[in-house]
């Protein structure tokens, strides 16, 4: 029997679904950490519960195949990339199978339903490099120097890094030119435990397609000073530079932006494009730093053009859009629709909905604030009940825990003939799933979709047709 800090041999033959390997010694499972599928390794055994354990990874005694070296130094101490040491095609049948399992385990479908239309997971040629948005805390190091970097996974302490694999490569030229000229100015970075010091936070975000780049800088303190010099400076190294603004948050908090946005230079945000498929028309779009946009603008369009394709629009029909956002896939849609509905929770992303709608000349595009599951049911008591307004398609595209069951129910009272689902939580999709197909609906098509290479999550879109 393996006790505690015990040190053992085993054979990695599973992943969890956060990334840890999975062993088995006489029938107990252990996980992990730092481990892949195919890697024979010395484990210490850290923590024993009665059918399975934690443990750490000593050393590796015959690495597997699929072991790849990381391509970021820090991705075992960052904790943001969970697969970096995985071949990415390895990655990709990861999540196949992540999805797979749950669709089957928890939406209790097997696998004759499932083989003939689950199609293969769409990967990125490319799978680093790939965010449009870093959000870099700035600290002073133990050494005295001022540095960048993120938070080794739940502390507070800061692991040094400039470059991180996933983000553009501009990051490093923003970063080292605040620093330089914090360094200059005397300006201190922000220290949590004496709540004291000037930069929290830089966000930098660009457009992919567009090349614009905006600079935040997120400062506890009423104004930055001479924050007209290093506008100036960023400028000049980067001069696809469009916007720069300071965020004012004087809040002891973990909670990155404050209230407070003062504009330096710029418009307030920058534009992107998301365009149908390669080549094609796209839709424009305007993101301010408080906006939420997908961080991955490749994959992105294979994501919505998936939808799309999925939705089989032939111009005249009347579309729901749930948990729209900022209107992405509803204006996506609008053009070969008759009528778009969005809903969103957040006000201000169906202020930016409306105002991606107007600069989009979208006009058929009409968007409600409130929580799907209490205005889908509300229009349909109030407004089907009279018009009975046909409905050809209902879109979703939920937060990670799903959708609400009155939500659901009042979709399938609508009774659309198609349901496309965008998930980004294979286990609350499957339980979903699971409800549609019990009430009336069928599984048509598959596809997950990688938007996060190097981690552990995955979205999938799912068609579904009345039965
Ligand atoms: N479809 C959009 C956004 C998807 S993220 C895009 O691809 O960009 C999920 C969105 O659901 C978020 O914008 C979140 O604010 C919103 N949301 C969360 N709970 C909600 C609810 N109960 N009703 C409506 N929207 C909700």
């Amino acid at each position: 029997m393996i006790k505690k800090n015990d040190e053992f041999e085993i054979l990695i033959t599973d992943m969890s679904d956060d990334g840890a390997g999975i062993g088995k010694t006489d029938g107990f499972t252990w996980f992990v950490k730092d481990t892949v599928i195919g890697d024979k390794v010395v484990a210490g055994a850290m923590k024993l519960k009665k059918s399975y354990g934690f443990a750490r990874l000593v050393r590796i005694l015959e690495p597997s195949p699929k072991r790849i070296d990381p391509a970021c130094p820090i991705s075992r101490s960052c904790g943001g990339c969970q697969l970096q040491q995985l071949d990415y095609s390895a990655q990709l049948a990861f999540k196949e199978d992540k999805v797979r399992n749950d669709i089957l385990r928890i939406g209790g479908f097997d696998n004759n339903d499932i083989d003939p239309i689950f199609e293969h997971i769409v990967g990125m040629d490319i799978p680093f490099r790939y965010r449009n948005k870093a959000v870099y805390p700035i600290r002073r190091a133990k050494d005295g120097r001022i540095i960048s970097g993120f938070f080794a996974g739940r502390t507070h302490s800061i692991i040094e890094c400039e470059d991180c694999q996933l983000g553009f490569e501009d990051n490093r030229i923003v970063l080292d030119t605040v620093i330089a000229f914090m360094e200059q100015h005397d300006i201190e970075p922000y220290d949590e435990v004496s709540h004291q010091g000037v930069v929290r936070h830089v966000l930098i975000r660009k457009g992919y397609f567009t090349g614009e780049l905006m600079v935040c800088l997120i400062i506890n303190a009423p104004k930055l000073k001479d924050a007209e010099v290093l506008c100036a400076e960023l400028k000049e190294k980067l001069p696809e530079l469009k916007s720069f603004t300071i965020n004012i948050n004087r809040e002891r908090t973990n909670v990155i932006m404050g209230d407070k946005l003062v504009n330096v230079y710029g418009p307030g945000y920058i534009e992107d494009i998301i365009h149908e498929a390669d080549g094609k028309a796209g839709v424009s779009f305007r993101i301010s730093p408080y906006s939420f946009f997908q961080v991955n603008s490749l994959q992105t369009e294979k994501l919505y053009g998936t939808a799309l394709e999925f939705a089989g629009l032939s111009g005249s029909e009347k579309v729901w859009d749930l948990y729209c956002g900022v209107g992405t896939i509803s204006l996506f849609l609008a053009r070969h629709a008759a009528k778009v509905y969005g809903v969103e929770i957040i006000p201000a992303a169906i202020d930016n909905a409306r105002e991606n709608a107007a600069a989009n000349n979208i006009t058929n595009a009409e968007f409600y604030v409130g929580k799907a599951e209490e205005v889908l049911p509300d229009w349909y008591a109030k407004e089907y009940s009279k018009t009975h307004e046909n409905i050809d398609l209902i879109v979703v595209d939920p937060p990670r825990k799903g959708c609400d069951e009155n939500c659901l129910r009042t979709m399938v009272s609508i009774a659309p003939k198609r349901i496309v689902y965008v998930s980004c939580d294979p286990a609350t999709l499957s339980r979903d799933l699971k409800y549609l197909c019990q009430n009336g609906y069928k599984l048509e098509r598959i596809r997950p979709v990688d938007m996060f290479p190097q981690t552990v999550h995955v979205e999938t879109v799912v068609l579904l047709t009345k039965r």
